[in-house]
């Protein structure tokens, strides 16, 4: 088995957040022996190298994964995100462990560094991984490609072969703490042209996008389409949406029709921004669960739930796309009414518009 590395950005709280902790159970998985059981340790093989401020607590975080080799770069430069800092530490940590594979999660740091670190190093990186797993004796790495429309499996010669995994494909790892050894590759601060001089969030009760959520509510230009009294009702709409969400902790996602009318400034649904777009040209979530509402369920929407396990739609329309095979229930039935009813459910009745 080639030699794996593992990079990972240490937390604020001095902890190893989930998409690196689900990285490290891919890694763990293609290190163990042939023939053990899946999630067997993996031994020597495999090497965390570490990013942050100070990598002692996230060490021992993972200390039960056995018998791993730890590395880190540390100090506060390395704890922000910067590409000078970040790929420097990425290069020195990928010659200390001299890996011929390289794993690291989806970040949106390392996706802005590890490029340009395998170039440094002669070597290739894949994005968007969903998967890697020994196929004929050789790493093999799973992808998809157009959209999401074809699945593709791929190897390559070249090394080290960097690989981004996207977060939740596999189950975090879980084990107990302990005390680890780290080895602690210096690092000059390289010299850079970018300060951080703080980070700019909405609270996270106003954060529509949650990635780990159980549902993915998806709102569709219905919501703002007039309606049976010959009106449009946006501001019932948009409190049914954010009540539903507030309780029900969803996630919010919305056709291409509804996140560009509120790009042109309409007086409906402030909150819903391209971010949120679901489909071909927008995002493919995923999540257990989702419902969509006032949503035709065209192709170009639909593509994009191709990674939600069960799928629900509301719709006025009994031949609307999601009663072509595309949901597994679809209530033929207002969405206004059918939400009404769901937060008063949920003991939050939502004010009339
Ligand atoms: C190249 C290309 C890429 C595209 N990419 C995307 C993409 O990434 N994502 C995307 O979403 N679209 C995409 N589209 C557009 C897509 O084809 C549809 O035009 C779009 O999804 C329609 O949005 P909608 O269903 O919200 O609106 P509409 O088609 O207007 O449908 C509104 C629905 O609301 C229902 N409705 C109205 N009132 C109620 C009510 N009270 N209760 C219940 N139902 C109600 C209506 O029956 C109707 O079915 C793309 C198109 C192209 C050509």
């Amino acid at each position: 088995m080639e030699s794996i590395l593992l990079l990972a950005h240490v937390e604020a709280d001095g902890k190893l957040a989930k998409p690196a902790l689900e990285a490290l159970s891919a890694a763990l998985e293609l290190g163990a022996d042939p023939g053990a059981e899946p999630g067997a340790e993996l031994g020597t093989h495999l090497t965390v190298g570490l990013v942050g401020a100070d990598a002692q607590v996230a060490a021992g975080q993972i200390a039960g994964a056995g018998a791993v080799r730890v590395m880190a770069v540390t100090g506060d430069a390395f704890a922000q995100p910067r590409y000078a800092t970040d790929a420097a530490a990425a290069e020195a940590l990928c010659r200390a462990a001299g890996a011929k594979l390289v794993l690291a999660p989806s970040t949106s740091r390392w996706s802005r560094a590890l490029p340009g670190v395998a170039f440094r190093l002669g070597g290739r990186v894949d994005t968007h991984a969903t998967g890697i797993a020994i196929l004929n004796g050789v790493p093999a790495v799973t992808r998809w490609f157009y959209r999401q429309r074809m699945e593709a499996v791929l190897t390559r010669q070249q090394r080290p072969w960097m690989v981004l995994l996207d977060a939740g494909c596999v189950p975090a790892w879980s084990g107990d703490a302990g005390v680890a050894a780290v080895e602690t590759i210096a690092v000059e601060m390289p010299p850079s042209r970018t300060e951080v001089t703080g980070i700019q969030a909405p609270k996270a009760d106003q954060q529509t996008i949650r990635p780990d959520a159980k549902l993915l509510f998806v709102a569709g230009a219905g919501w703002t389409k007039k309606q049976a009294d010959g009106k449009v009702h946006g501001a019932e709409a948009e409190s049914l949406i954010l009540n539903f969400l507030r309780t029900a902790k969803a996630s919010l996602g919305g056709s291409k029709s509804l996140v560009d009318l509120s790009g042109e400034g309409e007086a409906v649904l402030q909150f819903m921004t391209h971010m949120n777009q679901i489909g071909q040209t927008g995002s493919t979530p995923r999540h257990p669960k989702g419902l969509s509402t006032c949503c035709h369920g065209e192709e170009p929407h639909v593509v994009g739930w191709r990674f939600i396990t069960e799928r629900r739609a509301i719709n006025l329309d009994a031949n609307c796309g999601w009663a072509r095979g595309k949901a597994d229930v679809l209530y033929v039935a207002d969405a206004f009414e059918v939400m009404r009813e769901v937060n008063r459910l949920l003991g939050q009745e939502a004010p009339r518009g």
